[in-house]
């Protein structure tokens, strides 16, 4: 395959970025150690070579900003990723666990109003996982991120 057709495929996977987007994509990274875990290829936290991956699309809103469904992922394995579904959904399946790819595929289904004011607590619950992340690794203890819709579900927000 030529480059530029790599380029393409890569452009057209590409939806808009928000700043919850940003945000859970440094999340994810940070709790994935900066490796790829598919390959295990470690990245400076600089790099813009290591992707924070949506298992299910991120145009479904009620999976977006959930951590069970983003993987660290290089742009090689990010475009295996993309380009093999059968052989990618099968190793995915191996990585997760049978439970909890049913659990994200049930969490699909669930319908959700997601108002403009429902994602500005989505980003305050974000930025505030992001520093409890943060504290936590300074200490070096492993920070179990949050779900924000879950969060807000809970506290009857949403
Ligand atoms: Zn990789």
């Amino acid at each position: 395959m030529s480059p530029i057709n790599f380029c393409e495929i890569v452009s057209k996977m590409r939806v808009k970025r928000d700043k919850r987007d940003d945000i859970f994509s440094k999340m994810i990274r940070v709790r994935d150690g900066y490796y790829c875990v598919k390959c295990g290829v470690k990245h400076e936290e600089t790099s813009t070579g290591l992707h924070c991956s949506h298992n299910v699309p991120r145009r479904y809103l009620r999976l977006r900003w959930t951590p069970l469904n983003a993987i660290s992922l290089c742009f090689a394995c990010h475009h295996w990723y993309g380009s093999e579904p059968y052989e990618s959904g099968k190793w995915l399946e191996q990585y997760l666990g049978k439970r909890n790819l049913k659990l994200l595929l049930t969490m699909k289904q669930q319908k959700l109003k997601i108002t403009k004011a429902v994602k500005e607590d989505i980003y305050t619950i974000l930025k505030d996982d992001r520093e409890n992340q943060l504290n936590q690794l300074e200490i070096g203890q492993v920070y179990q991120l949050r779900d924000p819709i879950l969060e807000l579900l809970k506290h009857g927000k949403l």
